[in-house]
């Protein structure tokens, strides 16, 4: 074992549980895919449990959809994309988009909780980020949807037809909303397909639909696992896939959908540097250290999970980092107070932990959060190596979890070639005082975003989408429209 983190307990003040209330989230039992804008059984009548991955109990049951669904879907998205939704004009289209976001304000409360409870994510973050910045997306691109012609992709530009949406379950109400709002706001119609242990706020969403009497069919949701992805990835009614996730399927879908002529986008993996320099503000930056890689468990394609530090201040910035990880609260997602919460899966604590293992073999410094862990359930503390050396496993292999592999270097050439050496290329982080520095240093990252002095910010007006094997195509802002538009 290695060994714990630093010993202050100074300012770990004892809280009072402050939990937020389960009931809130009102789940059925077991819930249809969402067709033609209602409810159906699926056609086999398969079903998957998913699970609160906090306490390793089951939630509710949701279809496990088959390519016959897909099927019924895809033809339900064709029939609305011909009849009502491309043939709307753009101010009309608005409207719904406009009634979707303000419906998920309303319902809040409830799709915070509905996400913490199949996720594992804190309340916190739920409640503060995902569901405002779901309803952010579609309030954003609401605004577009009669402003096409003056986005920048020719004077006409239409809408690609039905759009087959694949999301991964780290963030699954604001993936929906990332690919749902552009695609809806440019005309196409969507079947969209949640990730198998995180399908309820997508179902939260698809009630949400009907509330908004979005016209039957432009918006499909089939619940499943992978095999339904691939079903609705051959589907040849399909136009173009929308894609985030693992860089593996990613690779195989890139190379399906090719080869039947559909447009693709792909959001992919990252391992993310976070570059301090000796001048870097060091309160600021600690929290967006923890921040950067702590947040959502680290289940964050963009996680600053790789922290290169200047190496005369790479002493004290790892005594304070670890002291400020050590007050970290893990625990209850549903607590209020609760900082980190529950690995989504057994299967992604089963892979944190044998990267982990490696990072011991390979000689790295482990130091682990002394917080206790809930015995039920998925669970990881809160771990930092030091000595960390760019050749291993922790340095290069994206660990999704809260795993921070820490680095050095002396020079910013230096610090610009380690950040650089990976084969992903989706976020970094600079930390300077020096805006000069920071220019100079952004100017030379291979990557789809950098952020100055901060970290894990999203805006909907602002595109977002990684280089390398990271992916293509960028969601957010102007640019999000051009994955769902032909000139
Ligand atoms: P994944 O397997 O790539 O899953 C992403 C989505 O694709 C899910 O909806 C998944 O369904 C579906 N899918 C799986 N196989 C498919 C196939 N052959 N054809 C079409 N769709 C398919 O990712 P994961 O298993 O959730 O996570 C594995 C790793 O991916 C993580 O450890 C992490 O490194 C990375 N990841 C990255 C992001 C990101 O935001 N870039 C997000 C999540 C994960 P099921 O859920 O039903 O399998
Ligand atoms: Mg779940």
């Amino acid at each position: 074992m290695g060994e714990e983190l630093a010993t202050s307990h100074l300012g770990a003040l004892a809280y009072d549980p402050a939990p937020e209330s389960a009931a809130i989230a009102r789940l059925h039992e077991s819930y249809g895919i969402f067709v033609d804008g209602a409810f159906t059984d699926p056609a086999q009548h398969a079903q998957l449990l998913t699970l609160n991955p906090a306490t390793g109990s089951g939630l509710a049951h949701v279809a496990m959809g088959s390519a016959s669904d897909v099927d019924l879907a895809v033809a339900s998205a064709r029939r609305a994309f011909d009849t009502t939704w491309s043939r709307m004009r753009g101010a009309e289209r608005a409207k719904y988009l406009f009634r979707i976001a303000r419906l998920i304000q309303e319902r809040a409360r409830e799709l915070a909780v509905v996400e913490t409870l199949d996720n594992g994510k804190p309340i916190r973050e739920s409640r503060d980020i995902d569901v405002p910045l779901a309803a952010a997306h579609f309030f954003y691109y609401a605004g577009w949807a009669d402003k096409l012609e003056h986005a920048g992709f020719g004077a006409h530009p239409r809408p690609l037809g039905v759009a087959g949406q694949i999301i991964p379950w780290n963030f699954p109400l604001l993936m929906a909303a990332w690919k749902l709002a552009p695609a809806l706001a440019a005309g196409n119609t969507c079947v969209l397909k949640p990730a198998e242990t995180t399908p309820l706020s997508a179902l939260v969403l698809a009630e949400i639909l009907q509330q908004a009497e979005l016209p039957p069919g432009v918006v499909n949701i089939v619940t499943g696992d992978g095999t339904t992805g691939a079903a609705l990835v051959e589907h040849a009614g399909v136009d173009k896939i929308a894609f985030t996730g693992s860089t593996e399927v990613g690779r195989v879908i890139q190379r399906r959908a090719n080869a039947a002529g559909k447009r693709v986008s792909l959001e992919l993996g990252g391992k993310g540097a976070n570059i301090v320099f000796e001048d870097a503000p060091i309160d600021e930056m600690i929290e967006g250290i923890v921040d950067g890689i702590f947040f959502n468990q680290g289940h964050v394609c963009c996680a600053g999970s790789r922290l290169l530090v200047q190496e005369n201040v790479a002493d004290e910035v790892l005594r304070r980092l670890l002291r400020r990880v050590d007050q970290l609260r893990v625990g209850d997602p549903l607590d209020k107070n609760t900082d980190v919460g529950a690995i989504n899966s057994a299967e992604q604590l089963a892979k944190i932990t044998e990267l982990v293992e490696t990072g011991e073999a390979e000689g790295a410094t482990r130091h682990t959060s002394s917080c206790a862990l809930p015995s039920e359930g998925f669970w990881f503390a809160p771990t930092v190596f030091s000595q960390v050396s760019s050749t291993q496993r922790i340095a290069r292999e994206e660990i999704f979890g809260p795993v921070l592999s820490v680095l050095t270097f002396r020079t910013p050439d230096e610090a610009v070639a380690k950040a650089n050496d990976t084969t992903y290329g989706l976020a970094c982080g600079v930390w300077s005082e020096k805006g000069s520095r920071t220019l100079w240093v952004a100017e030379r990252l291979r990557a789809g975003v950098v952020w100055a002095n901060t970290y894990n910010r999203f805006d909907p007006a602002s595109p977002f989408g990684g280089v390398k094997e990271s992916g293509f195509g960028r969601e957010g802002g102007r640019h999000g429209l051009e994955a769902y538009l032909d000139e």
